[in-house]
């Protein structure tokens, strides 16, 4: 399956709001993992928080997954 891109459209140099990465959330605050910024809720649902970079120049947006269920 690959993707698709427009063939005119350039890639944009900042991740697009559609396909933010997903990082598990262990007992640790949200920081971008770019610089270590710290982040803004932008979103809230049961299992997960949308983060945004709180750094103008990065603006890295990323998912947030709570890892409820005890795997041991
Ligand atoms: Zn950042």
């Amino acid at each position: 399956m690959a993707c698709r891109f427009p063939a005119k459209t350039p890639l944009p140099l900042k991740p697009t709001m559609e396909h933010p990465p997903i990082f598990l959330s262990i007992d640790q605050p949200a920081t971008c993992p770019h610089f270590g910024n710290r982040t803004d809720i932008t979103a809230q649902s049961e299992r997960s928080q949308r983060h945004k970079c709180l750094s103008e120049l990065c603006g890295f947006q990323f998912i947030l997954e709570q890892d409820e269920e005890e795997e041991r």
